[in-house]
């Protein structure tokens, strides 16, 4: 253990305090339980002020976040996930494919008539639970990749629709005893720097290697967007999984702060869709002041450490420190 972390870990236990929103005790992603009182808070308020699109499946709701991008977002899940459509002149991206809850390759096909590829900004499970309904998927070239698209079992998930997890009913033929999220073929393993033409516009994946080993973010350089995954999002992030490399995602972000300069939108994954780019700066400065000790956290219920900075807050568990 670095000297460093040694003195974050100093840091967090002088804090000593717990929070409102205090996660359950479970490590990975997949198990948590949900926190409670989401739902009188979705939509989030942000979304009263975005262009809504109707969709046929009430399971989602749609957004025109941007000029041909639209978020599908989850809201009556305690995930809170948000996928992108993305369209271009010739094709489109599906940029992660969500819970897998409800079917979202009717709100696609409902959307666009191009053909679409998906990719996932990372293959944690609230992210590729409808990369099954595509026939073109783009992965990340790792072993954690590969792993994940061998799909996960009603035992790993059935937490994610337990009545605790949701703010509805869910949709007709998924229960909480046959949900699961189904295995997936990739078309094609890429690596970072990746080019995607869709026509008249060109996607480029980013690797962010961090929270998860293949995440990666979206760049489209002529419109200044940044698709950020989990590297960021406007909420409690999670840097406490088995798989997250604390070290990567310290890279990762500097990297992502470089990038500012040049971006005029964030579109993240998880609450809420729309941030602006100058959080990366912040959550690079956060995460700098995690290493070097300065950052205060606390002491979350469950053993977990929270460090909360304006807009967000990053979690880890106490083991990392
Ligand atoms: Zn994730």
């Amino acid at each position: 253990m670095s000297e460093t972390i040694l003195r974050l870990a100093a840091a967090a236990a002088l804090a000593g305090g717990t929070l409102a929103c205090a996660p359950g005790g479970e490590s990975a992603p997949e198990s948590r339980p949900a926190t409670a009182g989401f739902c009188s808070d979705v939509p989030r308020s942000q979304y009263a002020a975005l262009e809504r699109v109707e969709v046929a499946d009430d399971w989602f709701e749609v957004y025109r976040v941007a000029p041909a991008v639209y978020a599908i977002h989850e809201p009556f899940q305690f995930q809170e996930v948000i996928s992108y459509l993305i369209l271009g002149e010739e094709g489109a991206l599906l940029f992660d494919t969500g819970m897998g809850i409800g079917r979202i390759r009717t709100v696609v096909d409902e959307l666009t008539a191009l053909p679409v590829t998906v990719l996932n900004s990372h293959t944690h499970m609230d992210h590729v639970g409808g990369n099954a309904e595509f026939e073109r998927v783009l992965a990340m070239d790792t072993e954690f990749t590969r792993t994940h698209a061998r799909g996960r079992t009603n035992a790993e998930v059935r937490g994610e629709v337990a009545p605790s997890a949701l703010c509805r009913a869910l949709p007709a033929g998924i229960t909480e005893d046959n949900y699961h999220t189904p295995p997936f073929e990739v078309a094609a393993f890429i690596d970072d720097g990746h080019r995607i033409d869709l026509g008249g516009r060109t996607l480029e994946v980013l690797a962010v290697p961090g929270h998860a080993p293949d995440a990666v973010v979206l760049l489209d350089r002529e419109a200044g967007f940044l698709w950020t995954g989990d590297a960021f999002y406007e909420g409690p992030i999670w840097l406490f999984a088995p798989e997250t490399d604390l070290e990567a995602y310290r890279t990762s972000v500097a990297r992502l702060a470089e990038l500012v300069p040049e971006l005029t939108t964030l579109f993240t994954a998880h609450n809420t869709p729309v941030a602006q780019p100058s959080r990366l700066l912040e959550l690079n400065d956060a995460v700098e002041a995690m290493f070097e000790g300065i950052a205060v956290g606390n002491r979350l219920q469950d053993g977990g450490v929270e460090f909360v900075f304006e807009g967000f807050s990053i979690i880890l568990r106490l083991d990392q420190l």
